[in-house]
């Protein structure tokens, strides 16, 4: 594709793309940086041997491409406990490309050791589940309160989160799939449309990890994405 066919917004996406990678974040590939099965089992034993989210987010921050596949197919960006100064800050910030800019997802990490994610006689959500989500929420006041420095790069004293919206979406990650049932679906779907918060347990995030395995090819292979808007 040649630049001067262009339309604004692939213009967009090109200038997002730089500025990411300016800003120090490194782009994942999801043709040549898709997980190892050896990166899988690794996550695979940390997390039948965690007892807090701790050493999940070790791992995470050594192999973030087992973590990317959450937010849709493509390229993207993990960048593990982001630098603001001061204020409390989600465990891992998320971005990827799509035709509408940006889409910018906070990922926070809770227990996998839990015995039930929503708790009591109206069964709301347990205490962990609940911190996971608040944090979710002080980040989005953060970011509505601090927009410009939320999106400057880190060269003016921002934290390089390019056009990011203080409506990120969320992401909870907590428990294992053996101790949720199906009313905790739909409590968690009612979370989702209210809160703009997705929550996930770690056999999930396994499995889908899993599914990522056969789509790692050698770096000389070409990626749509990357060849058209810069890795
Ligand atoms: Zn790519």
């Amino acid at each position: 594709m040649d630049t001067e066919d262009w339309n604004d917004a692939d213009a967009y996406l090109a200038w997002a793309t730089q500025e990411l990678v300016r800003n120090g974040h490194k782009k994942l590939c999801m043709v040549r940086d898709a997980p190892t099965a050896k990166a899988v089992d690794e996550f695979e034993r940390v997390l039948e041997e965690a007892k807090t989210e701790d050493p999940l987010q070790e791992f995470f921050e050594e192999h973030p491409e087992v973590l990317a596949h959450q937010i849709g197919a493509g390229c993207r960006w993990i960048i593990p406990k982001p630098k603001v100064g001061g204020v409390y800050v989600p465990d891992f910030m998320a971005a990827r490309l799509n035709s509408g800019g940006l889409r910018w997802v906070a990922i926070e990490l809770e227990t996998p050791c839990i015995d039930s994610l929503f708790v009591g006689k109206y069964k709301t959500p347990a205490r962990e589940l609940r911190n996971g989500l608040q944090q979710i929420k002080d980040w989005r006041h953060w970011i509505e309160n601090n927009l410009q420095t939320a999106r400057n790069s880190p060269r003016n004293g921002g934290c390089g989160f390019v056009d990011i919206s203080p409506k990120v979406q969320g992401m909870v990650i907590i428990g294992r799939r053996r101790i949720t049932n199906q009313d905790d679906q739909r409590r968690r779907h009612d979370i989702f449309w209210n809160e703009h918060c997705e929550i996930q347990t770690y056999d999930w995030l396994l499995e889908e990890a899993r599914k990522m395995i056969p789509m790692r090819h050698p770096v000389t292979d070409e990626c749509e994405e990357c060849e058209l808007y810069g890795r």
